[in-house]
């Protein structure tokens, strides 16, 4: 099968390259690194299966020949994240409402029909105050501070112009709305917790929890969410409809701050910074988030491999090899 991946060198295009590449397809990942690293796809480079090109998906000459070549699509490219938003909200119209709009194109005009696969994001879903987000409900976002929901909307949107286009040309779409991924390549720079949590306590520097560590989310392992990305594009039944792709174990940031801390066998302190202080302005952060994942299940055969302590205990020992405190032969493949 050929694959073709928006934003393949990405924290999860990255896995889901490997993935078919695995399971002996060919696939062509396009990214323009502005947060996909080189180094996550290095291994697959010399590879004759696989293709790279760096591009920005806005502005790439190769998109309609890739679209043409391929069986299925992943489209995964997109400034990620509410707060690289804040900091440049135009690159997110221009890359997650333009270059969705430019890839639907593509693919209306390659005259195919292939396997299409967007990715949303939970976001979507604002302040949902419902324990468990399920796909029918109603979405809640706050009329003020326009710009918080950029990202949301932009998420939004891009499910919108990609039903758009597969109800017109009749090609198979399902949507991804993907929660809290987390696991190996994901980079602290960004402020992601799990990244963030495990570097400071092997490093034995204090573990950040933002206001009084109530809020929840549930954590998927992206080896776990690669595979449902899989099953969802090849499940006969998922064309159409929109998914929610993570885990349903709901822990609150100062449990998993503890949770880290103990994993690690780290005398690293609990510290609480105001979102103020975190995020620089007035912040509104997601009290809770927890899929319902009855579609998921319902869809494909999808069972998660992963618990939140295997893949902390994973992250662990990789931080402690890459800061050269371990062996990395101690390393879980993946
Ligand atoms: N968070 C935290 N300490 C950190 C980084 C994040 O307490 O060092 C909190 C953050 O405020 C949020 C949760 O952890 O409530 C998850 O943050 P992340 O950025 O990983 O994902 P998202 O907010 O998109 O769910």
């Amino acid at each position: 099968m050929k694959i073709l991946i928006t934003g393949g060198a990405g924290f999860i295009g990255s896995h889901l390259a490997h993935l078919h590449l695995q399971k002996g397809d060919r696939v062509h990942v396009v990214d323009d690194l502005s947060t996909g690293r080189r180094a996550n796809i290095a291994l697959h480079l010399g590879l004759s299966r696989f293709t790279f090109s760096e591009a920005d998906i806005v502005t790439w000459d190769g998109l309609n020949d890739a679209a043409r070549a391929a069986d299925r699509i992943y489209h995964l490219a997109a400034v990620v994240g509410v707060r690289r938003t804040l900091e440049d909200p135009v690159r997110v119209v221009k890359t997650n409402i333009a270059g969705t709009e430019r890839v639907m194109r593509a693919i209306e005009k390659s005259g195919r029909r292939p396997e299409v696969l967007v990715a949303s994001s939970s976001e979507a879903y604002g302040f949902n105050p419902r324990p468990m987000f399920s796909e029918s409900d109603d979405l809640l976002l706050h009329s003020r501070d326009h710009l918080r929901w950029c990202y949301a909307v932009s998420k939004l949107t891009d499910e919108f112009i990609a039903y758009s286009y597969a109800e017109k040309f009749g090609f198979k779409l399902t949507v991804a709305r993907l929660f809290n991924t987390i696991g190996p390549r994901q980079v602290e720079h960004y402020g992601m917790v799990v990244p963030n949590f495990v570097k400071q306590a092997v490093t034995g520097r204090p573990i950040t929890v933002y206001a009084d560590g109530s809020q929840t989310r549930s954590f998927a392992d992206v080896r776990d969410t690669v595979r449902a990305l899989d099953l969802l594009a090849g499940s006969p039944l998922a064309p159409g409809e929109t998914v929610n792709v993570g885990a349903d174990q709901e822990i609150s940031i100062l449990d998993l701050a503890r949770l880290v801390r103990e994993r690690a066998d780290s005398q690293s302190e609990i510290v609480f910074i105001p979102y103020r202080e975190a995020y620089g302005e007035d912040f509104e952060d997601i009290t809770h988030r927890r899929p319902c994942l009855d579609k998921l299940f319902e869809l494909t055969s999808f069972q998660h491999r992963w618990t939140l302590t295997a893949t902390i205990d994973d992250l662990i020992t990789r931080a402690r090899a890459e800061l050269g405190l371990l062996e990395t032969k101690e390393l879980h493949p993946g």
